[in-house]
């Protein structure tokens, strides 16, 4: 059975759809089987595997309105073990659209579980909102991964998300778990970074993972390469750190 980790933070820009782009690579070069499934209206995860979004017959959206098989939806990539269920442009109607169907919490839960088993792990890249589509995946969810990126106002916010987690446990999925949080953008130079790390454990405790992403410009130039930063430039800071990141997470699931 596959496990499914939904990547969500409702702040825009913390680092998610660079997490589950470069997460999913890395599992998948790890033999893993993976899916990529990408809920956010944007598609930038869609983009940054290099998948051209006008020219999809399917995605996620006709997946979860239309009632799409979920088989027909989910392409291979360029990159091996490594599939996505893509987002398209409509998708930001689904928000409104979900709100009067029945079971509207539950509707991506239903469409993965088709396919759960075929694959070793299933990535959510979640919109940066609460709302249906994020409940669609805490509600899919085995685990949510939450990136925080180091800033001063880190942890604003983050009660909402826990908020929001609890409510899901407790109506709509009573397995969810915190998969872990981690750091994004970390600045090693500023003593500020390590406060914020510190301030982070202190909430999270040992959820927070060793591993820290550096801020590097080579993590944002990749999606307009349509790749994953090690494919982009494999030595640099930010490829190694999510190396490194992919190494801690298989060692804590073991
Ligand atoms: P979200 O999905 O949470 O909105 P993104 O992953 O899209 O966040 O990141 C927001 C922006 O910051 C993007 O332009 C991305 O390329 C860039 N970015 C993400 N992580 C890093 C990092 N560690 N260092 C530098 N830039 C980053
Ligand atoms: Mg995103």
């Amino acid at each position: 059975m596959g496990r499914i980790i939904a990547i969500s933070n409702q702040k825009g820009g913390v680092g998610k759809t660079s997490t589950a782009i470069n997460l999913a690579y890395g599992l998948a070069q790890n033999g893993k089987k993976v899916l990529l499934c990408d809920i956010d209206a944007q598609g930038n995860a869609t983009t940054g595997l290099g998948v051209e979004k006008s020219g999809l017959k399917n995605s996620v959206y006709g997946v979860m309105i239309d009632s799409v098989p979920v088989k027909n939806a989910v392409i291979a990539t360029k990159f091996d073990n490594l599939y996505l269920l893509p987002s398209s442009i409509d998708l930001a109607g689904a928000e409104v659209e979900l709100v009067s169907m029945p079971r509207r919490e539950k509707i991506l839960l239903g469409a993965l579980k088709e396919i759960k088993d075929e694959y070793d792990f299933i990535i959510l890249d979640c919109p940066p909102a609460i709302g249906l589509l994020t409940i669609n995946g805490l509600a899919a969810a085995d685990g949510v991964l939450i990136p925080i990126q180091s800033e001063y106002y880190a942890l604003e916010g983050l009660t909402q998300l826990m908020n929001t987690v609890k409510l899901v446990k407790r109506a709509l999925n009573p397995e969810l778990t915190i998969e872990g949080v981690l750091i994004t953008m970390y600045d090693g130079r500023a003593l500020i970074s390590r406060q914020i790390y510190d301030e982070i454990v202190k909430y999270f405790g040992d959820k927070v993972f060793k591993t820290v992403i550096p801020r590097n410009i080579r993590i944002s130039e990749a999606p307009s390469h349509g790749v994953p930063v090690a494919v982009h430039d494999k030595r640099c800071r930010g490829a190694v750190a999510y190396n490194q990141l992919v190494e801690e997470y298989l060692g804590r699931t073991k």
